[in-house]
């Protein structure tokens, strides 16, 4: 893997630089990439590589580029400067058709209960109302909401609400999550049960994630590197692997003395960074 752009990558946490799974194959590879809007330039200079399953966390100041590089990733734009990959595809078409996008806000249709809504992506590729019903019962069931199946979203709390909106962008069976700051509408204890809640979920339902987070700790916990972007024109300004271990909880991890000093770290750099 490579950074560019600024001081030489670190290292978080007792194990580091996590290698590419090779019989994965590669996930996302972003080449010198750059981006400009007229005169200006939203991002330069970026390559990283997520691996297969790898999850990438971006924190950096406000305009600083990072919605940016999730839209060129996802293939809703595409760089004025070097290559992405997504899986192998290059085109914008290509790399569209691999990601899912979870939305800031949960989007959920007030009409549809919980099943419903978790359903909608399969129906919209043409299965069966009832048979899509069908195939997520039992994921919505594992994944905690199983007696909440048949509520509709009014009647669930905005917790529970993007959960239902996370499972339907899983159900959409792409290999790639793109995250814009997923929790940014939710009060902090929701948003602290929600990234435990996020932290399993992908552990049991493996995905190639790009996360894009105002939050340090939520970088960390999420993120199986975390690259902090400089401000305008957005560069890599440091890359970090992190490796806590799997099982522990969020509140473990906020212990651990190597979790709390790269998060110290982090802020740090994106003091220097803003
Ligand atoms: P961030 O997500 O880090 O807040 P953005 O990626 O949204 O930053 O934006 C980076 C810079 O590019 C900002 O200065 C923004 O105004 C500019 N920008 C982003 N998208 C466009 C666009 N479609 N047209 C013009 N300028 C844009």
């Amino acid at each position: 893997m490579t950074s560019s752009g600024g001081p030489d990558r670190a290292s978080g946490g007792p194990a580091t630089n996590a290698p590419a799974i090779p019989e994965l194959g590669a996930g996302i590879q972003l080449t010198d990439v750059g981006r400009a809007f007229g005169p200006t330039v939203a991002v330069q200079g970026v390559t990283l590589t997520v691996p297969m399953h790898g999850h990438l966390a971006i924190i950096g100041p406000s305009g600083c580029g990072k919605s940016t590089l999730l839209n060129l990733i996802s293939g809703l734009d595409d760089p004025d400067e070097g290559s992405i990959e997504v899986l192998g595809a290059t085109s914008p078409a290509d790399r569209l058709r691999r990601c899912a996008w979870m939305p800031q806000r949960d989007l959920l249709l007030p009409w549809r209960d919980v099943l419903g809504n978790a359903a909608l992506a399969l129906e919209n590729q043409g299965m069966r109302r009832k048979a899509a019903r069908t195939q997520v019962a039992g994921l919505v069931e594992r994944f905690g909401l199983g007696s909440f199946e048949r509520k509709l979203p009014h009647q669930l709390s905005g917790g529970m609400r993007q959960r239902v909106s996370f499972l339907r962008t899983l159900v959409a069976g792409k290999e790639v999550l793109l995250l814009d700051e997923p929790f940014g509408a939710l009060d902090s204890i929701t948003r602290a049960d929600l990234q435990q809640w996020l932290r399993s979920a992908l552990a049991t339902e493996p995905r190639t994630t790009v996360l894009v987070t105002h939050d340090v700790e939520e970088a960390l916990l999420l993120g199986s590197q975390v690259i902090v972007m400089s401000a305008r024109p957005g560069r890599i300004a440091a890359h970090y692997d992190t490796d806590f271990p799997a099982g522990a909880s969020r509140r473990e991890l906020l212990r651990l003395p190597e979790f709390t000093e790269l998060r110290d770290e982090l802020l740090a750099r994106l003091e220097e960074a803003s």
